[in-house]
Parts: C-alpha cells; structure tokens; sequence
C-alpha cells in the first residue's frame, strides 16, 4: 500500500543555504514516527516544507500525500488535505478566544461530545474565554495549540517539539489527548523531540535521524535515544558511513 506521507529526493533551501539535501521519507497510515535530530539540522524546516510555508525554497524533489502531490498547494489547502502541524511557537491574538477558535476550526457537522472531551482531556475549559494564548503560561499556550490542530481532524500531526518548555505533568497531559486521538482515528504522526521526555508517554513505533540534510537510521526511538545519550550526534554520522 502507498505511504501516506512519500518524501523523495527533497532539496530545500533557505536563502543561499542548502538545509536539507535528497531527503527521503515514507510515513505509513497509522504509523508514529519520532525525529531525532541536533539542533538546527533543519527539522523545523522539514515539517514547514511539508506545509508549504514559503520562506523555505524547494529546489527539488517530490512530497505526496495520500497519492496526491503536495507542491503545488498552499498551506491552508494541505491543511484541507489532512495534514495538521503544531506549532514550536504560536501566535497570541487580541481579540479572539479560543473558544470562538476552536468552533471554527471543528466545523458544525462534528459531534459535539468529542470537542467537550479533547476540552477536558487537555484541562482547557477555564482557558475557553481569553484571548488566544495571551498572557498564558508556556503549558498553557500548548495545550491549547494542541486542541486547536486536534479539531482540524488532520490525518497527519505534525508536532514541533511539543514538549519544549512544557513541564512534565503537561507533557503527560497533551501524551495523553494525542495518544487517544491517534488510536481512534488511526492517524499517523511525525513528532520532533529534542529531549526525548516524550518517548515516555507517546506511543511511537518508529524513530528516524535527520542528519547532514537528511534522514539517517530507522530504529525504535527509544534505542534511538539511548544512544544519541551515550554517543551523541556525531556517532550518528559515522553509523551511516558504515551502513553505505
Ligand atoms: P531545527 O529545527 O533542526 O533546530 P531549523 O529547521 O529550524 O532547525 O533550522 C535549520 C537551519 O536553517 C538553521 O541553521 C537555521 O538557523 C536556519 N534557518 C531557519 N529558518 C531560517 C530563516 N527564516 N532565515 C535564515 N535561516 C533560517
Ligand atoms: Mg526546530
């Protein structure tokens, strides 16, 4: 069967720098993939490619999703398509509550119970009526990314590092309305973790590297981690050399 995600051979540039260099990935439907990765080795930009934000050049390369090409389409029609990306760091808006939001976002013809649980589930009802993530805490403001992308119904999550600057008990907290969306609706996800706290909590089956511009090693990401622990990043490089 086709992968829902299929990445080949992507070049993407940001300004004259190539950040990532004949990338290739799959993700499979109801597949949990974890991203590993030192810093600034162009994660971020990977999900932003696959959103199509338009400060990140596509030199090359193929990304389809549900057999579809993705290229062509802007981000909000690939949100459409079912692909739902949180955020590392959100915007605050005056003016609108997140509750107003969040019933845009879930449409009327959805059942109402569900929104009231993913509500619950995420410890969100007293945050309903203020202003969309102004003067909120750092948990806070993730919490209530997560149930704005959750109400998309996106058939692909994408999460940038969720549990940055979020304190344990939320990353438990949001494990737990991410793992209860993903195993009703058989989603797939591709979750970005620097820390690896959320290895805990998150159900993952797959863990992948992104390294010199591209993804190195497909391993369970608790192995995965363990020795990105141990060995560190540069291991990683010389893991690949010897697989060629
Ligand atoms: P990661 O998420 O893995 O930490 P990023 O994808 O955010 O890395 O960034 C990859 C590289 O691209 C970094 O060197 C970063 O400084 C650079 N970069 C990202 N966004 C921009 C931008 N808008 N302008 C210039 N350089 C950028
Ligand atoms: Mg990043």
């Amino acid at each position: 069967m086709e992968p829902l995600l299929k990445i080949r051979d992507l070049t993407v540039k940001i300004g004259e720098e190539t950040i990532l260099n004949k990338l290739n990935l799959d993700i499979d439907r109801h597949q949990n993939v974890i991203l590993f990765g030192p810093n600034a080795s162009g994660k971020s930009t990977l999900l932003g490619a696959i959103m199509g934000f338009d400060n990140y050049n596509i030199i090359s390369g193929s990304i389809e999703f549900a057999g579809k090409n993705l290229l062509d389409l802007k981000p909000d029609e690939r949100a459409r398509r079912g692909i739902g990306l949180m955020f590392q760091h959100p915007p605050k808006i005056r003016g609108i509550k997140l509750n107003q939001l969040a019933d845009l976002l879930y449409g009327d013809n959805k059942d109402p119970e569900e929104k009231n649980m993913l509500v619950k589930t995420l410890n969100l009802e007293y945050l309903l009526e203020r202003d969309l993530n102004v003067n909120l805490s750092g948990g806070e403001i993730k919490r209530s990314e997560l149930l704005q992308i959750l109400l998309q119904s996106p058939k692909l999550l994408l999460l940038d590092e969720p549990e940055s600057g979020v304190d344990i008990e939320n990353v438990a907290v949001m494990s737990k309305a991410i793992n209860r969306y993903i195993n009703r609706h058989k989603v797939s996800t591709l979750i970005i973790s620097h820390t690896g706290y959320i290895l805990d909590y998150i159900e993952a089956n797959e863990g992948c590297v992104l390294y010199s511009g591209k993804i190195i090693c497909h391993e369970k990401p608790k192995r995965i981690f363990s020795d990105i622990k141990e060995y560190g990043y540069e291991e990683c490089g010389d893991c690949r050399d010897k697989e060629r």
